[in-house]
């Protein structure tokens, strides 16, 4: 009982004063249009340029095993996938020059073997396997004085939350997605998807899960210039003419392919 009330002030204080303005940000609709290719053709996923941005790690969907590639180093004990390294710096450099303030890593990839000593001393924590930290796409910062739910009160946690989608991150657990995700607002936990999902997922009010989700909706979904579509099977199907594909497992047991349109269209 004690738990509960100090859980519902801390939400109060933190989350409701300065979360909302995120809580309460217009949803766009319909950025996803329904394309309809005239001709198809198979491609494999090998010939196929392999950016896993969109994996899914949760309590439903855990990772069972230590990221498989290598990492890029960020700092003393920090490192992140290479997809990400470099808009990890852009994103981080570009926000202290607006916000004069000094960000710092606090957690970045964790292994499994990592995450169950975490968990061994706080219950609260994700159970082995279901952090979202043992994709290498994820990292948790703060500035001076504001670490954790405090970091939304910061100049930076604000931008953050307005900008980090230009750059391909999501605040992966916003206030708004409690419910669909499963985990408290986290406004410190960056989570790299990569571009035009990001964007999409930000200007939707979508959380991760409910993006794969919108996806399976239409075979072809057009964003601006890219096609995005999510489809099963190692065998997969895009318009005649199209190269350079980018395809992502989706841990739903498929995957997510996205390319430009080829300029006749
Ligand atoms: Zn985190």
């Amino acid at each position: 009982m004690k738990d509960k009330i100090v859980k519902l002030l801390r939400k109060i204080k933190y989350d409701y004063t300065y979360g909302l303005f995120d809580l309460f940000r217009r949803r766009e609709r319909s950025l996803l249009t329904v394309y309809e290719p005239t001709s198809l053709r198979h491609v494999s996923v090998d010939a196929c340029r392999s950016e896993d941005a969109l994996i899914l790690i949760s309590a439903t969907y855990p990772a069972v095993e230590d990221h498989p590639h290598t990492l890029s180093r960020l700092t003393e004990g920090h490192a992140i996938s290479p997809m990400a390294e470099g808009a990890i710096r852009t994103l981080i450099a570009s926000c202290e020059r607006e916000c004069g303030e000094t960000i710092l890593f606090t957690s970045t990839y964790r292994t499994l073997a990592f995450q169950s000593s975490i968990y061994g001393v706080n219950p609260y924590a994700a159970k082995p396997g279901e952090s979202e930290h043992h994709s290498g796409l994820v990292a948790d910062i703060k500035v001076d004085g504001y670490a954790q739910r405090r970091f939304i009160m910061s100049k930076t946690g604000k931008w953050m939350a307005k900008h980090a989608h230009e750059y391909g991150f999501i605040i992966r657990y916003p206030l708004w997605g409690e419910k669909k995700t499963g985990v408290d607002y986290e406004p410190w936990h960056l989570r790299y998807v990569g571009k035009p999902h990001a964007e999409i997922m930000y200007r939707e009010k979508l959380v991760l899960e409910s993006y794969l989700e919108r996806l399976e909706q239409a075979p072809f979904f057009r964003f601006g210039d890219t096609v995005i579509s999510a489809q099963r099977g190692d065998t997969l199907v895009i318009p005649n003419g199209v190269e350079n594909v980018c395809v992502s497992q989706n841990t739903r047991g498929g995957y997510i392919l996205w390319f430009t349109i080829p300029s006749a269209e």
